[in-house]
């Protein structure tokens, strides 16, 4: 074994003093009062609630390090497959919380907190989120990294430490106004990695010559170089002792601090220009979604994380001593869309440029390997990079994209001899001026598995987009995995008083590790008592969120009026601008009504959150309008409590667990085929909400679990909007007759100078109105009609979510995950005994 490497008796001591998990509330309180006055020299007479935060995270991390550092020997020794999750985004959020509640020692910590003079919640919202991503695809990873972690999978993250995350938004005057977020401050939860380095070169150029044996050999020279710097975040599962990493690459200059004779001379300004340059590398997020600008700085920042990534899996898969051949049967990488496609590229290169592997030996691994995920089919978000930069940033790699891409056409040529067009239409280099190499191509070509995130989705992707390489590979090389989310952090923890509830009917927490167990609740949902309790829940949620309307926005809003929420990026695709014409067609109905007819209609409060990217002008102009349009609702006397319209600022994880669980409806009204997927539409309804929407991602596999009668469904389906749009290009286009009285009441000034909001009734009224916002118009305001009368009858709609709950079993993100493990990794779980680490609470 591999204890007997070492001598017994300094085993004995290392055994004898080894780092035991705390589970005492006394433990718990011990190691706190000692980061507060060893780690962090204060004292009980100084700490406030940020040092309390500081130390209570002390605490739980050193736990948790414990039980990783237990993990990574266990996964070590078992020497089984690993899956490395590669993400250019982790939208991880807060960690305290979700740790305390993982390892089972939230109510530990509550006491023992408590005993020293802290309020827990207090405490939790000291913490920064951690807002390494843009929306649903970094949330997406994160879920993921919870439930391998929770399943027992041998699985690392790999990413990058941004030093400023997704900006902090704020609303100024109704306009959107980019903040920087420096999250780095105070962070417990990283561990730096001093020692693991890996030095990343760029530009230079490729010599090439034939060695002694005649073997062709290719040496990539000259350049830049950049160090990778490893920094570790333990990623706890639930109720299990497994904690698996994330690792995110930090770049700085591989030359030391800085150049000291540049220093020496003088020149104290040049002195430190290459350590900024290196560190500009990993310094900021992309903040677009769904888009690709296709900067130099993105595809130098894609390559050193790639390379450091695979540096890393390389160098751990040489001290195994296994053969090449069996690298596919030890390591399982999956592409999180096509960021990490030079993956494929990078892993080629090392097999045949420096460890001396022939093309087809190295190809056959580089293909076993790698799966590919796409998440769009939105043109403008497939990403493209151009030759010439290609050329000069990393040459060896797009001598090698070449050839990937020679010997593929070449497959395809013998398969379809002499169809020309084929050929142009799927090589991985696009023809233009200047060429461009297609990314979603290279990540297919280079991939055995290739998956949409919902059924639609990966429908669309198969009959269109990529419809060529079905008929290439054939059909089994595409799939379908349909998201999903954790319901540790998406219910349990954000929604603790539901997820009691639940925990009492259903014989304890269970469901949190097997989400089909939700399905035991369609037995109460025609029970009075358990009826009673799931509204008093949903009322407190929507209690807490109405105070925090009011202290960040100052305007009251009545809980007992209907929820109406909309969040999520702004999008022209995700459509905030139908939701707010409705908003204003309701205003413009509320103002025709007689008194009498206005007691009959049930109070809404529509409430909006989300990030604009910083250069979509249209998507900051929605924003605009929905900020304008409340100012003016909010205090018009003769809509009162009948409506109130809110933008929340700086949406993010952490607000979305305040919001999530106080929605009576959330909207997700995306253009039909437009939205791959969708996630928060499942935590929508984890939570007792109800949805509008359309036919769109998995709207409509929510629809097939919960059944018809639970949704409210509006709006053109996939197969129409083709036709829809060439209609109105070349056909008649006559705006919906409400959606003009709405545009009309724009265009009067009643919220503000119209001119800032002509681009946007422009797009729909002159420029072909792409998104179909007045095609679905009419359908939208009916379908809210139907909400309206729907939440007069309270007995029914309770009914309804509480059935809506029970069938959600299947968007567990550990469905995803186990669908991953055994369709594309082919991977198995690593079974823990429980260890007394463990707390024990239900
Ligand atoms: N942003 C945040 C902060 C989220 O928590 C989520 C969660 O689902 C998303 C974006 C994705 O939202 P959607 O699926 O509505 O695009």
């Amino acid at each position: 074994s591999v204890e007997a490497l070492i001598p017994e008796h300094q085993r004995d001591a290392w055994k004898k003093f080894q780092a035991k998990p705390w589970v005492s509330k006394d433990d718990f309180e011990k190691e706190v009062v000692r980061h507060v006055e060893t780690t962090l020299a204060r004292s009980m007479f100084n700490c406030d609630e940020t040092a309390a935060y500081a130390a209570a995270s002390l605490a739980f991390r050193d736990r948790l390090i414990t039980e990783w550092n237990r993990t990574q020997q266990r996964q070590t020794f078992a020497d089984t497959k690993r899956v490395y999750y590669l993400s250019l985004e982790f939208l991880m959020g807060r960690a305290l919380d979700n740790a305390m509640l993982n390892v089972g020692l939230k109510n530990v910590a509550k006491e023992g907190l408590s005993e020293l003079g802290f309020r827990i919640e207090d405490i939790i919202n000291q913490e920064h989120d951690a807002a390494l991503g843009n929306g649903g695809l970094g949330r997406l990873a994160a879920c993921f990294l919870d439930s391998m972690a929770s399943l027992n999978f041998p699985a690392w993250g790999y990413g990058l430490r941004y030093k400023y995350g997704i900006f902090k938004q704020e609303i100024v005057d109704g306009y959107q106004v980019e903040v920087p977020d420096y999250w780095l401050d105070f962070n417990p939860w990283e561990f730096p990695r001093h020692d693991i380095v890996v030095d990343v070169q760029f530009y230079g150029g490729v010599r090439k010559y034939q060695d002694d044996d005649g073997k062709n050999v290719a040496v990539w020279e000259g350049g830049e170089i950049v160090r990778a710097v490893a920094y570790d975040v333990p990623i706890p599962g639930f109720n299990t002792p497994t904690t698996n990493n994330m690792r995110l690459w930090s770049s700085k200059a591989a030359s030391g601090e800085f150049d000291f004779q540049k220093f020496n001379s003088g020149d104290y300004e040049s002195s430190v220009a290459d350590q900024q340059r290196a560190e500009t590398i990993s310094a900021v997020l992309y903040p677009n979604d769904n888009l690709d600008r296709g900067k130099e700085l993105r595809l130098k920042q894609q390559y050193f994380w790639v390379a450091a990534s695979l540096y890393d899996i390389v160098r751990r898969f040489k001290k195994s001593k296994r053969a090449w051949s069996e690298f596919p049967d030890q390591i399982a990488i999956q592409l999180n869309d096509t960021h990490p496609t030079l993956a494929i590229v990078e892993l080629q290169r090392i097999l045949i440029d420096m460890e001396g592997l022939d093309w087809d030996e190295a190809w056959a691994i580089v293909t076993n390997t790698f799966g590919y995920t796409n998440h769009t089919v939105l043109p403008e978000a497939l990403e493209k990079w151009s030759v010439p930069l290609f050329q000069n940033l990393l040459p060896r790699h797009l001598q090698i994209i070449y050839d990937i891409n020679m010997f593929f056409l070449q497959s395809v040529e013998r398969k379809f001899p002499g169809d020309r067009d084929m050929l142009a239409r799927v090589s991985i280099i696009e023809e233009s001026q200047p060429k461009m190499v297609r990314m979603a191509f290279l990540a297919i070509v280079g991939s055995h598995k290739v998956n949409g995130v919902a059924e639609l989705h990966s429908d669309l992707i198969r009959t269109t987009i990529f419809k060529d390489f079905v008929k290439i590979f054939g059909p089994d090389k595409f799939t379908n995995v349909t998201n999903g989310i954790t319901p540790r952090r998406w219910l349990h923890q954000a929604n603790p008083r539901l997820s009691e509830l639940i925990a009492s009917k259903t014989g304890g927490l269970g469901f949190l590790k097997d989400l089909n167990v939700l399905n035991e609740l369609e037995k109460f949902a025609d029970d009075k008592e358990f009826k009673k309790e799931w509204a008093e829940i949903k009322y407190a949620n929507k209690v807490k969120l109405a105070k925090y309307i009011k202290s960040t926005t100052g305007v009251t809003v009545n809980p007992s009026a209907l929820f109406d929420i909309q969040v999520k990026r702004i999008h022209e695709y995700k459509r905030q601008q139908l939701n707010i014409f409705g908003v204003i067609h309701r205003y413009l109905t509320i103002k025709a009504m007689t008194a009498e007819e206005r007691k009959k209609l049930a109070p809404r409060v529509s409430i909006f959150g989300g990030k604009a990217a910083p250069g979509y002008w249209m998507a900051k102009t929605i924003i605009h309008l929905i900020n304008n349009v409340g100012a003016v609702v909010n205090k018009d006397p003769d809509v009162g409590d009948l409506l109130k319209v809110i933008f929340l600022e700086d949406y993010n994880v952490s607000k979305a667990e305040i919001i999530t669980p106080a929605s009576d409806i959330s909207e997700h009204i995306s253009t039909a085929g437009t939205e791959a997927s969708g996630t928060s539409n499942m935590k929508f309804v984890l939570n007792g909400g109800l949805i509008i929407g359309t036919c769109d991602g998995a709207n409509i596999e929510i629809t097939r679990e919960i059944g018809e009668n639970n949704i409210f469904l509006f709006g053109n389906l996939a197969e129409d909007v083709e036709d829809l749009r060439h209609t109105h290009n070349y056909g008649s286009h006559t705006l919906d007759p409400d959606l003009v009285k709405v545009f009309d009441l724009i265009k009067s000034d009643a919220f503000g100078d119209a001119g800032a909001f002509g681009a946007l009734t422009g797009s729909i009224e002159d420029h072909g109105d792409y998104y179909l916002v007045s095609d679905d118009f009419h359908s939208y305001i009916k379908t809210q009609a139907l909400v309206d009368e729907a939440y007069k009858n309270q007995d029914e709609w309770i009914t309804k979510t509480i059935l809506s709950v029970a069938r959600m079993g299947f968007f567990s993100s550990d469905r995803c995950i186990n669908e991953y493990a055994e369709m594309i990794w082919n991977v198995e779980p690593l079974p823990v005994e429980k260890e007394s680490g463990l707390g024990k609470e239900e």
